[in-house]
């Protein structure tokens, strides 16, 4: 049967793991990386497919055979799958002025980063994979880098040259292409740590270019990344799951931010151009939103077909409760205040999880949210599973309750985070 976008592959494959090597050394035009990745099959003997956005294909390998011919733009073949396989794909791609992929930008002062944006559609313009729901594996990268940057990555730093050389990262948990994330650029800021009763510390690191280092000393104190974070491990009963949590400014993200595992990137215009009306509450508002993706988004997704809007409901739901919670006197979900906020596009679709707070209270739908995490670390959920998490933890059957209130509101435009 030939491959097509209609395979379900993550009901054929397995990925066991990625070695991702990306090369930035390259010029300011393309760039290069080298992806080895071992998978199985269910059914051994059937084709399947990667996906891959590439300028050009300088290696493709799979079980030993070459099948760099059989690359199209967005994707490669893969013929006669065997139980265990390893694919070595190197390849040379294009940086993006925007949107999805690698994006390298100049700051004013001429100097240069580049960050990923792998959601939607991104990764496979920066590397081969397997870029879909339900395939997730450890990823294990290295980044080489010019002299005088930093990189960051999803892992924690195991190695840093003395100038120009490879940046190696920690082994991740279990995640998919699109929560891939690289930043890599002359940054500097400030690192920290945030403590939490019996939990191991979690570091923390603020970046951004030097034309930006001013505004990110005196905009982004350590509390409003402290504060959401404790509120999240605290109420959730859950450490934070990424190890580490690096924020990266950068000009000209586009969506003006996104919560990858322990590497969040957003735009620097939220530090040197903040918004006129309540500038601490909106930059707080980011930070505590994105934050909260290192749960919801990340260490659990919703099924993106039915439910994908729940992961932005919840997460808009807990992120606006611990800014009530932790900042005196902030009140996100009055108007006109939650208009002028940049997750107010979501607000709607979170207005019955406040509403079930007034039925079983808000340490009920804390809990039922804490069990969901604990019961599905590192995969997906449904709605089902999420209402099962609150009867339980409320202790009567909300399955009609839900079945008549937990639907997503019709969509106002606004500006969102991701
Ligand atoms: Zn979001």
């Amino acid at each position: 049967m030939p491959p097509g976008r209609e395979l379900d592959r993550s009901s054929l494959l397995e990925i066991v793991s990625y070695d991702l090597a990306v090369d930035l050394t390259g010029g300011a035009e393309t760039f290069s990386s080298r992806a080895e990745i071992r998978f199985r099959s269910c059914q051994p003997g059937r084709a399947a497919f990667a996906d891959l956005q590439a300028a050009g294909v300088r290696r493709a390998v799979l079980n030993g055979t070459d099948i760099a011919g059989a690359y199209q733009p967005g994707r490669l073949e893969l013929p006669q799958l065997a139980a265990e396989n390893a694919l070595t794909v190197e390849a040379e791609f294009g940086y993006v002025p925007t949107g999805a992929g690698l994006c390298r930008v100049s700051g004013p002062d001429g100097c240069a980063c580049v960050y990923s944006k792998a959601y939607p559609g991104g990764a496979p313009r920066i590397y081969c994979c397997f870029d879909q729901p339900g395939l997730r594996a450890p990823f294990t990268v290295s980044v080489h880098a010019p002299a005088g940057w930093s990189c960051m990555s999803n892992g924690a730093v195991v190695s840093r040259p003395a100038g120009a050389g490879v940046w190696t990262f920690a082994t991740t948990h279990p995640i998919t292409p699109y929560l891939t994330s690289f930043c890599a650029g002359p940054f500097s800021g400030a690192a920290f740590t945030s403590e939490h009763d019996r939990l191991s510390p979690v570091p923390v690191s603020t970046n951004s270019l030097p034309t930006a280092a001013a505004a990110l000393e005196a905009a982004a104190l350590p509390e409003l990344f402290r504060q959401p974070l404790e509120y999240y491990q605290r109420s959730l009963g859950l450490a934070y799951p990424y190890g580490k949590c690096d924020f990266v400014f950068v000009p000209g993200y586009p969506g003006l931010a996104f919560g990858a595992p322990g590497l969040v990137t957003i735009k620097e215009q939220v530090l040197t151009e903040p918004p006129q009306r309540n500038p601490s509450l909106y930059l707080a508002t980011v930070i505590a939103h994105e934050l909260a993706h290192a749960w919801f988004g990340g260490l659990i997704e919703l099924q993106p077909s039915e439910d994908g809007w729940l992961e932005e409901a919840i997460t808009t739901y807990i992120s606006r409760t611990a800014l009530e919670a932790t900042r005196p006197g902030a009140t996100p979900w009055a108007e006109p205040v939650s208009l002028a906020l940049p997750d107010h596009g979501y607000a709607s679709d979170a207005a019955p999880i406040r509403q079930l707070e007034t039925l079983i209270g808000r340490q009920a739908v804390l809990n039922g949210l804490g069990n969901l995490l604990r019961d599905h670390a590192h995969g997906h959920v449904s709605k089902d599973d999420l209402v099962q998490c609150w009867s339980q933890a409320a202790g009567r059957d909300l399955r009609q309750y839900a079945a008549g209130t937990l639907k997503p509101a019709a969509k106002a435009d606004g500006q969102k985070t991701p």
